[in-house]
């Protein structure tokens, strides 16, 4: 079985009718790259830039950031398609972070954090921007914006970086002019407004950890909840499927980087709902290769269709798991 699975790390990911699809790794950091590439990754769907900011007692330099950026473009340039996406800083009032000035909140995960933080804190986002585009000169990096909940916020955003195009290009220094930008659609107001945020992105990514948790009202880290957190959930499923359906009018690609991407079971159910891109802890690449070559387009389409008229996360189970037992 381990055998079967690593020459499934070596294939591209595609359907047993031959659509293709992009296996692609959450990162955390330059140095997961070789590892993710061991294990078939054909892009980084996600780099989380929040390790770079912990643990220590300043914030990083253009320099610092720059050069990580573009040592994860440069090692993800070696696959095809070979994308980065870079995904401005997710931080906020859960973590300690000495040198910004994150109030200690009462609910810290619906308060100040993410782009909220960014879109004041201008200069660590400008910053960051310029490193993130700077690095778009040595591979196919793409830039996201995280916990956007609504337009505003992103046409705010998008001004922070034509702001660090203009600092850039005043320095003469190259990047890519026609950067990709998207948006986390993880919060539950993004995905019902997706038909206006697919107007002013190149891209979706569906962070599904957080919609989970913000759809449910369900906290992702409490164990005493934790049997409630459930992304087969049907509303959950309902945004997912108006987030494609926003996206498919205004023909932008849609990914996934939350942990449903590589579950082996939602997969199938994945591939039917029209998602081209899953990205995941790169250990569960073979396996989600595999699984996407043992069924067909057509087939995975009719199991979304099944599952979207579900009217519980069990019913969902119950269909996905009687799907994979016909299906490997
Ligand atoms: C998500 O919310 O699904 C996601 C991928 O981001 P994070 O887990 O970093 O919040
Ligand atoms: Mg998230």
């Amino acid at each position: 079985r381990r055998e079967l699975l690593t020459t499934y790390a070596g294939k591209p990911a595609a359907l047993a009718n031959g659509r293709r699809m992009i296996a692609a790794a959450n990162i955390g950091s330059d140095t997961d790259a070789a590892f993710a590439l061991q294990q078939g990754a054909e892009a980084s769907g996600l780099l989380r830039t929040e390790q770079l900011f912990l643990s220590r007692g300043t914030a990083p330099t253009e320099e610092e950031q720059f050069t990580i950026y573009r040592r994860a473009a440069e090692a993800f340039s070696k696959v095809s398609p070979g994308s980065v996406v870079i995904r401005t800083l997710d931080i906020g009032g859960d973590k300690a972070v000495p040198y910004l000035s994150i109030p200690k909140e009462q609910n810290p995960f619906l308060g100040y954090r993410a782009i909220r933080l960014c879109l004041e804190q201008k200069e660590l986002f400008l910053t960051q921007l310029r490193a993130i585009l700077r690095a778009s000169a040595f591979g196919k990096v793409q830039v996201m914006f995280p916990m956007i909940s609504g337009v505003g916020e992103l046409l705010a955003a998008k001004a922070m970086l034509q702001e660090a195009k203009a600092q850039l290009h005043d320095r003469g220094e190259a990047y890519d002019q026609q950067i990709s930008v998207g948006v986390m659609i993880e919060i539950p107001s993004a995905a019902l407004t997706a038909p206006a945020l697919a107007k002013e992105v190149d891209f979706f990514s569906i962070g599904t950890n957080d919609l989970v948790q913000y759809t449910l009202a369900v906290d992702r880290g409490n164990e005493k909840v934790a049997s409630l957190y459930d992304y087969f959930h049907p509303a959950v499923l309902q945004l997912i499927h108006l987030t494609l359906q926003a996206a498919q009018t205004r023909r932008i690609p849609v990914g996934m980087c939350g942990n449903m991407a590589g579950d082996p079971l939602a997969v199938p159910l994945l591939a039917g709902m029209g998602l081209q891109e899953l990205s995941m802890a790169a250990g569960s690449i073979p396996q989600v290769k595999y699984v996407l070559s043992c069924v067909t387009a057509q087939e995975c389409h009719a199991l979304a269709e099944a599952a979207l008229r579900c009217d519980s996360p069990q019913e969902v189970r119950k269909k996905l798991r009687d799907f994979a037992h016909t299906h490997r």
